[in-house]
């Protein structure tokens, strides 16, 4: 006879997208991605893997920005993705395209010449825009006015341990600006009159700079290991040292504040974003480093991550199993995947954990 054939269509959620999205966390915070169409695919990676891990049990929204619309596509298949509220914006043009003070045949060789050195990104016009965006522009766009927090994802990342906390509370209740999880050295070709811009902008806003700064992570020179953090080591130099940006937790109202503003501002005037290739992450770290409280940095030591080509996993092996980590990220295959990057040369979180807060030596 056989039993009768069972339809599992009694138990499919007929209307995912009516789900209750309230926000169970309770901070006032969003995930935020900066994302093209394309990288639609990427972008459900990343999202699937932080909701699992993370914001599922906390339910906060997720914002989506872009210079050009959202496809249906996208938008749909992201909406679903998500425990909590989705939103896409749209780019105004003046914050995405290269401001009025720029040269832009002066751009156009420089890119070419980028090109011509096989610097990475470095011919790709659209990627000045971005660095220049994600610098200057991500905490100012009207829907992120709403919030305090932002936590940064990017398309084709991998979250590798359970959270088991909201980040965006630690940070607060432990008085965090900002947190970061791999710090690296940035390309030099790219960022060659960065410090220059940097030490003018000090010059010129000695009263901006923070007595309790960390310019000792990013900058290395001759006698750096009794000196002060004060802005009279003004004859050092950048020694290419960066957090990560494409994994950022952090508070928007330090990037909308006068300090960061005008600092900032006076980058921009300088031109490096679209006559050089300077990245958001070095731009980020140098004004976090030198404009906040040292101690208001935080080191995420134990959450695990993926980003081409570097992963990097707690080192506890009561913290790896308790949250349920697997550190083994899934590349393309053709890439090697750096493991256990922390102790190598490239890495500056040596450096960090002498200079930073929470120092170990
Ligand atoms: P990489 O991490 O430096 O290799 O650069 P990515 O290609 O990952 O770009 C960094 C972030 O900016 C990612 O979130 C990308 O999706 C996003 N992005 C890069 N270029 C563009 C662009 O032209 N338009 C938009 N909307 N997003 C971009
Ligand atoms: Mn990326």
């Amino acid at each position: 006879k056989g039993s009768p054939k069972l339809s599992s269509n009694a138990y499919f959620d007929p209307e995912p997208l009516a789900k209750d999205r309230t926000q169970i966390g309770k901070e006032n915070a969003t995930l935020v991605m900066l994302v093209r169409n394309f990288e639609l695919k990427g972008a459900l990676l990343s999202m699937r893997l932080l909701e699992d891990r993370f914001n599922r049990h906390y339910k906060y929204p997720w914002v989506f920005l872009n210079e050009v619309p959202f496809d249906d596509e996208f938008i749909e298949k992201t909406t679903l993705m998500a425990s909590g509220e989705t939103f896409y914006e749209l780019i105004p043009p003046e914050d995405w395209f290269p401001p009025k003070h720029i040269n832009i045949p002066k751009f156009k060789l420089n890119l070419e010449e980028l090109y011509n050195e096989g610097v990475v990104y470095g011919g790709v016009e659209s990627y000045h825009n971005m660095c220049h965006f994600n610098s200057g522009y991500f905490y100012r766009q009207k829907r992120l006015l709403n919030y305090e927090w932002y936590f940064r994802v990017e398309p084709d990342v991998q979250y590798l341990c359970d959270f088991q906390y909201d980040p965006f509370q630690l940070l607060r209740e432990n008085n965090k600006l900002y947190g970061f999880i791999i710090a690296i050295h940035e390309y030099e070709r790219t960022v060659i009159s960065l410090w220059d811009a940097v030490q003018g902008f000090m010059e010129a806003n000695p009263k901006l700079i923070h007595p309790h700064n960390a310019i000792n992570f990013i900058t290395t020179y001759e006698s750096d290991l009794n000196k002060g953090h004060t802005v009279e080591n003004l004859n050092s130099s950048y020694n290419l040292c960066h957090f990560w940006s494409n994994f950022e937790i952090g508070n928007l109202e330090f990037f909308r504040g006068e300090a960061y503003g005008k600092y900032f501002d006076y980058l921009d005037r300088y031109g490096g974003f679209y006559y050089e290739r300077w990245g958001d992450a070095p731009v980020h770290t140098i004004g976090v480093s030198l404009l906040m409280d040292r101690d208001q940095i935080h080191h995420f030591e134990d959450i695990g991550y993926y980003h081409l080509p570097f992963m990097t996993c707690p080192k506890s092996q009561d913290v790896l199993t308790s949250k349920r980590c697997i550190c083994s990220a899934n590349g393309p295959d053709n890439v090697q995947i750096n493991v256990g990057m922390e102790m190598e040369k490239f890495s500056c979180l040596a450096r960090w954990w002498r200079y930073g807060s929470g120092k170990l030596f």
